[in-house]
């Protein structure tokens, strides 16, 4: 509906969380998050900079009470 982000957004203090765009041709792929627990942030570029990334989240959301 009117006023939803678009999917690929990054990720914001009001809209915490963890995105991945998958690369093509001519882009890496990129990944970004944001803790809505405590506002911590990352980003990374690359496939495999953007899977550490990932379980990096995975692990920062597990080590931060688990709140989103
Ligand atoms: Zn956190």
């Amino acid at each position: 509906m009117f006023g939803q982000p678009p999917a690929d957004l990054y990720p914001t203090e009001n809209t915490p969380g963890l995105r991945v765009r998958a690369g093509t041709r001519y882009t890496s792929s990129q990944g970004d998050y944001m803790c809505g627990g405590c506002g911590a942030e990352d980003h990374a570029n690359g496939d495999d900079n953007v899977k550490a990334l990932v379980d990096e989240y995975t692990d920062h959301k597990k080590a931060c009470g688990g709140r989103s």
